[in-house]
């Protein structure tokens, strides 16, 4: 059963977008080589704290941490810690806001200083399939035009789609129905919905999208260690077309 949103509770899941939309970018412009992970976190908390917000992150299932911080073969649920990043690394930020009980999710992917030519493709494409895959979250089509356009994007690429996490809708908890996939074909599944709030985040891998979980019982790695990329926005179906909640800038293309 998905949960459609009233335009009350949207405008609440905004305030909370543009609090992680202002987040990330204040997160983004902080990473440069030598900084900890860790420090990340505790940057991110003070932003939260500042926004009146709270993480959605912090104590969810025993998550430790503010943010989920995802360095090089690390795909998702990274926890800051000790690690410095250094010149050359790939980082994937994730950050999730509640305001008045309603929710917001989104992620970057970010460069350390210089980065592979590889690694700035990885990213760009991962970017670039969020990007058709929000496109497709439009009233009126089905949730696996949303899979198949992002798995396309990737695949065309020469990269690899992670099949073991997926997307899901949000409002009142961090993760509703329904999953989304970041791969299927098209023209299955719910037919979208104004009103519907989603979080379309593709995981995207260089090498193999084989992952698994390290002892930590949190932090998704490659199998193969390949590089991972993710992006992930909060988007609202309405009958104008989607809405990223979690974006501050659509004429630049902000983050
Ligand atoms: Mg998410």
């Amino acid at each position: 059963m998905i949960e459609l949103k009233t335009p009350g509770e949207i405008d609440v899941m905004r305030r909370a977008g543009q609090i992680v939309a202002g987040l990330l970018a204040h997160l983004a412009a902080f990473v440069r080589p030598g900084i900890r992970t860790q420090q990340l976190d505790e940057a991110a908390g003070a932003y939260l704290r500042r926004a009146g917000a709270a993480s959605a992150f912090l104590h969810y299932r025993g998550f430790p941490a503010t943010i989920c911080v995802s360095v090089n073969e690390e795909v998702v649920h990274g926890i800051p810690g000790e690690r410095k990043l250094r010149e050359g690394d790939l980082v994937s930020i994730d950050a999730g806001a509640v305001v008045d009980g309603l929710f917001a999710d989104a992620a970057v992917t970010v460069p350390v200083g210089a980065v592979s030519p590889q690694a700035r493709r990885l990213s760009e494409a991962t970017k670039r399939a969020l990007e058709d895959g929000i496109a497709a979250a439009s009233a009126g089509r089905r949730l696996s035009d949303i899979s198949h356009a992002v798995q396309r994007v990737v695949e065309r690429a020469g990269f690899g789609v992670v099949r073991d996490f997926v997307g899901h809708g949000i409002g009142r908890a961090l993760h509703e129905e329904p999953p989304i996939p970041n791969f299927g074909e098209p023209n299955m599944g719910p037919r979208l919905r104004p009103g519907m709030v989603l979080a379309i985040e593709p995981m995207v891998t260089l090498g193999s999208y084989d992952v698994h979980i390290l002892s930590d019982g949190w932090t998704v790695v490659t199998k193969d260690r390949s590089l991972a990329a993710h992006f992930e926005h909060t988007v609202a179906v309405t009958e104008h077309g989607p809405e990223v909640l979690t974006r501050t800038d659509e004429v630049t293309g902000h983050q």
